[in-house]
């Protein structure tokens, strides 16, 4: 096909294909999910129907887009971590990243009510946004892991704590924030169990560990048959890939103790 004369406009695009042979990995995170949390009535500190939805759109994405081999999701933030050796979209930041942005965003209200009521839609549209970060080694994949646990773990049980005293302890939010600050993490758990009767370790695990979704490799049925999923669609080689979700059951315990079940299973 002949060029038109207005073609040239395309040469003002930017290559912006990632460095080879490294991990890319996405981070999606909600806009303004303080109000969005608030406006939806979401439970606090935790309002699991909220997180099952997360785990949903993020299970979507990694259905959708083979090279995603591990996902771990806490709060209104997803991390996707995709196969070193990807070669989407020939590896161009900004189809993968709107990609994965754009897909997770639209399962997340095309999930919607199957975790909210029926009558109840989003009253506006929630947005979230999209970053690609290069680590070269399984180190600093391992360690974003559990930098993204440990956080999941500080924000977890200062959250807890504040929404007992608010809750239970008939505290303003003013003075909760004022009752927690200074202290560490031995007078939280401390001070949940004395006073509100909350054994921290024994709350559920996707709050206080986040949720892990791992690409699990199923033998393919023979030729033919169908597979799990009811469909009889070729997959290439004897094998084919699964989203699975995983709670973790153990990891980080405490600030500064980052090693655990991550580090083994992103290997
Ligand atoms: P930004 O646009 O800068 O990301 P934000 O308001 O989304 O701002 P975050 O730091 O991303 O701020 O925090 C997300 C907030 O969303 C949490 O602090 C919490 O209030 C709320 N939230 C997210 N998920 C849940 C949930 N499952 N249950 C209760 N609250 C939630
Ligand atoms: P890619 O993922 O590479 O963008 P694509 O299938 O989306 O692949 P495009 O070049 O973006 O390819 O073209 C979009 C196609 O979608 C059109 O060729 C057309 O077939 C279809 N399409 C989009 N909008 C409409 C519409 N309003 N009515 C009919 N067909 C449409
Ligand atoms: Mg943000
Ligand atoms: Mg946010
Ligand atoms: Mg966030
Ligand atoms: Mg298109």
């Amino acid at each position: 096909m002949a060029k038109s004369k207005y073609e040239y406009v395309k040469e003002f695009e930017k290559d912006d294909k990632m460095l080879q042979n490294v991990f890319i990995l996405v981070r999606i995170d909600g806009k303004g999910f303080h109000k969005f949390s608030a406006a939806h009535n979401f439970t606090k500190p935790n309002d699991e129907r909220a997180l099952h939805l997360m785990n949903k759109a993020a299970q979507t994405v990694m259905k959708e887009l083979h090279d995603i081999v591990l996902a771990f999701g806490e709060s209104d933030e997803f991390s996707f971590l995709f196969r070193k050796s990807t070669d989407l979209y020939q590896r161009r930041e900004a189809k993968i990243v709107t990609t994965v942005v754009s897909l997770f965003t639209s399962a997340y209200l095309y999930f919607w009510n199957d975790y909210f009521p029926a009558s109840q839609r989003p009253k506006y549209p929630p947005c979230f946004d999209g970053r690609a970060v290069l680590y070269p080694s399984e180190e600093e994949v391992k360690d974003y892991f559990a930098w993204r646990q440990a956080d999941t773990h500080i924000n977890n049980l200062y959250n807890t704590s504040f929404w007992a005293l608010v809750d239970q302890g008939g505290l303003s939010p003013k003075d909760a924030e004022i009752r927690l600050s200074g202290t560490d993490s031995k007078d939280k758990n401390e001070m949940l169990f004395t006073e509100f009767n909350i054994n921290y370790s024994k709350l559920p695990a996707m709050f206080r560990k986040g949720s892990t979704l791992l690409r699990e490799m199923v033998a393919k049925p023979p030729k033919g048959e169908p597979t799990e999923d009811g469909s009889t669609e070729e997959t290439p080689g004897n094998v084919e890939t699964k989203a699975s979700k995983e709670e973790r059951a153990s990891t980080v315990e405490d600030e500064g103790a980052n090693d655990g079940v991550l580090a083994t299973d992103a290997a």
